[in-house]
């Protein structure tokens, strides 16, 4: 029998996952439940020896939890998915199950704010050492290499500014050096970029972002390329404890039958905007996987699908233009968080990458007057009339 792997991705999106129950269910319910009884004592104690398959506790296992998780490791191309109760919980899973104290990883430097923070301000308490680097260029990351270095850690684009790392070429240099590579995928989602296929190790997303879509869940994933790495991981995400819950899996699970559809519209609409700012007489500059402009144009129409929903871009009057744009605009509702259906604009040195500090945020390259937009689903002409409503002000 044909397995859902060898289905299309549009198929996979809609039936990944989905298990078979007693009822005959076509989406798998909500097994809003923290445990599980046993038929004896007997019964009980093959569950815990894993003789016999089953569920026991919601921590470890649960229905509503499993069947997310086998439709984002079957959309990422991975054996296994643990899902998380955040997107920092899952990397906080990833690095602590992996690391030890005295180990070594390089991160990008222009990376999710809190990942920065987990990395260089949390994870060294546990003796953990880390190197961030611009892995726009691959140099960068071999020059950063220690006898020690166990782990890179790569967002590609980058948050906020859309810097794009060359997977391959990094995974090569890990490699070499025994070192494993891990990609947060959460800007591209499984629809725009495959990093499995470029000899990833682990991906994690924010599941909060454009897979569920709907700006109503906050959770996380971590995939794992190979099989036998998920019973460690599974232990040590049991033992974390930061799991996920069953409701929230069933509207993320829900939100993913969708995502194919969703990123399209992302991608189309933000093309247009960005073509929209970069000819606008009070843009700066515009920085967007899909634009001919950006400097890794070529290396993104390589590695992704697609360039995305999120841009980055600088006003020529700075800051204060931008706090006038963010006052103004229409329909952008002015929010943290991105990849969901409504569009989102935010100031990430004041607001999403202000706990990186200034000397961090400008080694990165994100200036005071960078503003941010996840573009969402809506018409893309009045998402630009909205903007321009903004602009004009200024
Ligand atoms: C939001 C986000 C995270 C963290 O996810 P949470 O669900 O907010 O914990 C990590 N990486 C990226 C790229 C993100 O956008």
């Amino acid at each position: 029998m044909k397995s859902i792997r060898d289905y299309s991705f549009d198929t996979k999106c809609v039936h990944a996952g989905t298990k078979e129950d007693q009822y005959g269910s076509v989406v798998t319910p909500i097994y809003q439940v923290s445990t599980f009884k046993f038929k004896s004592a007997a019964h009980g104690a093959r569950l815990f020896s894993g003789e016999e398959d089953g569920y026991i506790y919601t921590r470890m296992r649960n229905p509503t939890i499993e069947a997310l998780e086998d439709s984002i490791a079957i959309l990422e191309g991975g054996a296994k998915a643990l899902a998380c109760s955040s997107g920092m919980a899952a990397s906080h899973t990833l690095i602590a199950a992996l690391l030890n104290a005295g180990d070594h990883v390089i991160c990008s430097e222009s990376v999710y704010g809190p990942t920065f923070t987990l990395i260089q301000n949390v994870m060294s308490r546990f003796g953990i050492e880390s190197t961030f680097v611009d892995t726009s260029d691959s140099d960068n990351v071999k020059n950063a290499l220690k006898p020690n270095t166990k782990l890179v850690f790569v967002e590609t684009p980058g948050n906020p500014t859309l810097v794009i790392s060359d997977l391959q070429v990094i995974a090569d240099i890990s490699h070499n050096h025994g070192a494993k590579l891990a990609v947060d995928n959460t800007f591209m989602s499984p629809v725009l970029q495959n990093p499995f296929k470029f000899g990833t190790d682990y991906i994690v997303h924010s599941l909060t972002k454009f897979l569920n879509g709907h700006a109503d869940v906050v959770g996380g994933v971590v995939v794992l390329k190979e099989q036998s790495e998920y019973e460690g991981f599974r232990k040590s995400l049991n033992q974390f404890g930061g799991v996920i819950d069953p409701f929230n899996s069933f509207l993320v699970h829900r939100g993913i039958k969708t995502l194919k559809l969703r990123m399209e519209r992302h991608c189309q609409n933000a093309q247009k905007i960005a073509e929209y700012l970069e000819k606008h007489t009070e843009v700066e500059w515009v920085r967007y996987p899909g634009l001919p402009s950006h400097p890794q144009y070529e290396l993104g129409k390589k590695q992704m699908y697609g360039p995305g929903g999120m841009i980055s871009f600088e006003l020529k009057k700075g800051l204060v233009a931008g706090k006038i744009l963010m006052d103004n605009v229409q329909i952008w509702q002015l929010a943290v968080s991105l990849g969901g259906v409504e569009s989102l604009i935010q100031h990430p040195a004041s607001m999403t990458h202000a706990t990186m500090g200034k000397d961090a945020r400008e080694q990165a390259n994100i200036t005071d007057g960078l503003v941010r937009l996840s573009v969402g689903i809506e018409d893309a002409g009045e998402l630009i009339q909205g903007l321009e409503e903004g602009l004009k002000k200024i």
